[in-house]
């Protein structure tokens, strides 16, 4: 095949993948482009190995599937770093089992008096691990940018510092672990890995209070890495004092460094939160809208992306362009509540009382056409909506495998664009599925 027109095809896949799966576009998907493709194989090239990671985490089916429709093949997809970028090799060394999220670095995060001191204390530390704030403990309610920080400071060190193990976990990944090499016999393996890295960054570290033993342990790979200088991070919803049943001695040593809180936004800082959030996926939106969404959404960011998103699912499943009076309709009655994520549960309740039969029949054996097209539009409209794998939609609706799931959102998918009447069908039910008010 011509480069030109191998380029089209991939220039055809990506659209075709965003289509399919609005929710996971960004703006970096133009980076991307085509590493190889023949014999059924697509390999995509990514600029680094956290992007690579995040496409195979959460993109490989709808590249999967847009890569299919478009050749007509059967067509395996994978996304690797490509070779030219020295920088880019080097980092994924220190960092080869980190799983960070491309979108939570330095560049999108949004400062504000609610965050300053939080964020000011990240970036020194990521430029001098060990010497500025050591601990550095973050706390603040759910949904403030607490675990974006950590991300953004375990991306920058492992990008400056070449060789440096920087190991990040939630609390419950510490916990689990300690308790495997237990249960294998192999403490002095944990030990040796934990005690041994340069910066130790935990997540939610209030989870520590339920596991006695895990505190204990804790406790000494906090004083192992302090005592040889390595940095230690932490968050949690609230400073050290205030986690129940956390040891004394705990608490004193997360005392030692830097505690930074972090406050719910202000009204300007959730705007251009707003803003930036939509900059990065590539969708466009006025002032005004960024406004709006401000003001009905206070305190959590993450029901500010969430607001975002409805809206874009709203805008693409309508087909009406994204505009004030749109994101009033998609989101007014909804987010006045609390924005919220749309799982499945609501998909199949709007999608059952429209069609008037019962989940037990979605998930049923039953291959009647009256079933097959609500079955089949669920699990359509849980792909388009929702952050759920194919896997887990055929989960919820009888332990279907994924081929079933992909099949019925090609079908579908298929019919929307042909169909105007399914296409007006699906408009309806994605208008009801993102404005039921919270329960
Ligand atoms: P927490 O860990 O405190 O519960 P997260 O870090 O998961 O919160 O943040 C929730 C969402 O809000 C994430 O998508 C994050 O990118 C976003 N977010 C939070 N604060 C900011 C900010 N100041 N600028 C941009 N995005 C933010
Ligand atoms: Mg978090």
């Amino acid at each position: 095949m011509a480069v030109r027109e191998v380029e089209d095809i991939f220039a055809d896949i990506l659209d075709r993948a965003k289509a399919l799966d609005p929710d996971n576009v960004r703006r970096w998907f133009e980076k991307l482009d085509i590493a190889h493709l023949s014999g059924g194989s697509l390999e995509i090239g990514c600029p680094d190995e956290v992007t690579a990671q995040f496409l195979r985490d959460n993109c490989k089916n709808s590249f999967t599937r847009a890569a299919q429709q478009i050749t007509g093949h059967l067509v395996t997809v994978d996304f690797n770093v490509v070779a030219r970028e020295q920088a880019g090799r080097r980092s994924q060394r220190s960092m080869p089992t980190l799983k960070l999220h491309p979108d939570y670095t330095f560049d999108s995060f949004v400062v504000g008096p609610s965050n300053r001191l939080a964020h000011a204390s990240c970036v020194a530390v990521s430029h001098s691990p060990g010497d500025t704030y050591n601990p550095l403990f973050l706390y603040g309610n759910v949904g403030l940018g607490k675990t974006h920080l950590l991300h953004a400071v375990c991306y920058e060190a492992g990008k400056k510092f070449d060789g440096e193990v920087v190991q990040f976990l939630s609390c419950e990944g510490f916990v689990n672990r300690f308790i495997r090499a237990i249960e294998q016999g192999n403490l002095a393996g944990f030990q040796s890995q934990f005690r041994t890295v340069d910066m130790l960054v935990i997540d939610d570290i209030q989870f520590l209070r339920e596991h006695e033993h895990s505190q204990e342990e804790f406790f000494h790979t906090f004083n192992a890495l302090y005592n040889s200088g390595k940095q230690i991070i932490l968050s949690a919803d609230s400073p050290p004092g205030k986690i129940p049943s956390l040891e004394e001695r705990l608490i004193s040593r997360f005392n030692w460094g830097l505690v930074a809180r972090i406050d719910p936004p202000s009204y300007e800082t959730r705007v251009a939160i707003v803003q930036k959030k939509a900059h990065l996926r590539g969708i466009s939106i006025s002032d005004d809208i960024a406004e709006y969404i401000a003001r009905k959404v206070h305190a959590n960011i993450r029901e500010l992306e969430g607001a975002l998103t409805t809206l874009y699912a709203v805008a693409m499943t309508t087909g009406e362009a994204i505009s004030l009076e749109l994101a009033q309709t998609a989101l007014g009655g909804q987010i006045s509540l609390a924005a919220r994520h749309i799982n499945i549960t609501n998909i199949i309740d709007v999608v059952t009382r429209h069609f008037d039969v019962r989940l037990a029949d979605l998930q049923s054996k039953r291959r009647s056409q009256s079933i097959t097209m609500p079955r089949q539009i669920c699990m359509y409209l849980a792909s388009n909506l929702t952050k759920h794998s194919l896997e887990e939609i055929g989960g919820h609706l009888g332990g279907r495998d994924h081929t079933t799931v992909m099949h019925a959102c090609s079908k579908i998918g298929q019919a929307d664009r042909s169909d105007p009447e399914m296409h007006e069908l699906l408009a309806e039910l994605t208008k009801q599925i993102t404005q039921v008010p919270k329960a």
